[in-house]
C-alpha cells in the first residue's frame, strides 16, 4: 500500500492512527516486501505477527502461503482486518493484547511456531521482545522493525553503558543482525526517528526455554549497575543465603566481585544453573 491507499483505507473505516498504541502504518510496499523476504518464511510455516495494523506486512506474509496468526490490540482495526483478509484461508486474527496472550489460547498443545515478525509498536518494544523470547523461543527466527535509536540496547556488548537484560536475553536466544534502515517517509503518520529492521536467528544449541524465572534473575543482576551481582542477588528478595551464593559462584567459575555489565551472556546461564539446581524448591514463576 502506498500513502494514498493507507489514507483512503483509514478514511473508509473512520480510523485515525492512535499514537498511544504506537501506530505508524507502513506505506511502502518495497519495504514491506523486503521485511517479509528477510524472514525466510516457508509455505508450511506457522507465523506470528504482532500488531498487523491495517495489514501492510500481513498481506506479504500471507502471500508466502504460511499459516499466519496476527495479534492486534486495537479493536477499531478488527473490522478492517477481517474484511481485508476474509478470503485468505491462511489468516487468523487474534483479537488481543499480545502482552497478555497465552500460548495455549491460539496454539494447540505440541504445536510449534516457526517465525515471528513485527513492525513493533515502539512504546512497548522491550516487553514485547522479552515476551517473544520467554513464550516462543521455539521460533527459528524473529524479524522486527524497531526504532533505530533503541537498537543499541539490543546489540550492546559487555562493558558498555547500554548492555543490560535485553542484550543478554537476545544473545542467549541466538545471533542478531541489523538488516536495513527505513526512513520516516515510509510511514503514515511519520515517526520522529528512523527505523531499523533487525533479525534474531535461533541458536540451534538452545535446547531450553528462556524461562520467566531466568528473565527475572537477569533483571535482578542488573538492578544496581555499580554493585556486584552478589550484592544485587542478596538485595533481590529472592532469599539466597550467603552459603548458597558462595557455592554457586564457586561452581560456575564466576568471581563474586563481578558486576553484571562485565559478564558474558552465557555467564548468566552458568550462574543461574548453579543457583537454581541447588535450590530447586524455590518457586518464583
Ligand atoms: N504492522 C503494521 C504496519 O507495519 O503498518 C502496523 C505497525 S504499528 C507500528 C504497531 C501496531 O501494533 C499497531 O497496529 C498497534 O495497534 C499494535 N499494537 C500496539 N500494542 C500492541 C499490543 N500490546 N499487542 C498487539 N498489538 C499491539
Amino acid at each position: 500500500m502506498n500513502r494514498k491507499e493507507v489514507v483512503e483505507l483509514c478514511n473508509q473505516y473512520g480510523l485515525k492512527a492512535r499514537k498511544s498504541l504506537g501506530q505508524n502504518f507502513l506505506c511502502n510496499d518495497a519495504v514491506a516486501g523486503r521485511i517479509v523476504d528477510s524472514a525466510g518464511i516457508r509455505s508450511q510455516d506457522i507465523v506470528l505477527e504482532i500488531g498487523p495494523g491495517i495489514g501492510a506486512l500481513t498481506e506479504f506474509i500471507l502471500d508466502t502461503g504460511a499459516n499466519v496468526f496476527s495479534s492486534e490490540i486495537d479493536e477499531k482495526l478488527f473490522p478492517l482486518l477481517r474484511d481485508r483478509f476474509s478470503d485468505r484461508l491462511n489468516f487468523s486474527l487474534i483479537e488481543s493484547d499480545f502482552l497478555i496472550l497465552k500460548r495455549d489460547e491460539w496454539l494447540s498443545p505440541g504445536q510449534n511456531i516457526d517465525i515471528i515478525i513485527s513492525n513493533l509498536p515502539y512504546y512497548v518494544m522491550t516487553p514485547l521482545i522479552i515476551k517473544c523470547l520467554e513464550d516462543y523461543s521455539d521460533a527459528r527466527k524473529m524479524v522486527f522493525m524497531i526504532e533505530e535509536d533503541a537498537s543499541n540496547r539490543i546489540f550492546a556488548v559487555p562493558e558498555t553503558k547500554s548492555y543490560g537484560p535485553l542484550s543478554v536475553l537476545t544473545s542467549i536466544y541466538g545471533s542478531k543482525s541489523k538488516l536495513f534502515v527505513v526512513d520516516q517517509r515510509s510511514f503514515d503518520p511519520q515517526p520522529q526517528t528512523r527505523s531499523l529492521v533487525i533479525s534474531f536467528d535461533k541458536n540451534e544449541d538452545l535446547k531450553r526455554n528462556i524461562s520467566s524465572r531466568f528473565v527475572m534473575f537477569v533483571r535482578h543482576c542488573f538492578a544496581m549497575r555499580r554493585k556486584t551481582i552478589h550484592k544485587n542477588l542478596i538485595a533481590s528478595g529472592l532469599n539466597f543465603s550467603n552459603d548458597l551464593l558462595s557455592e554457586a559462584f564457586l561452581h560456575s567459575g564466576i568471581q563474586e566481585s563481578s558486576r553484571a555489565e562485565a559478564m558474558k551472556p552465557t555467564d548468566f546461564l552458568s550462574l543461574y544453573d548453579c543457583l537454581f539446581e541447588e535450590n530447586d524448591t524455590m518457586s518464583l514463576e
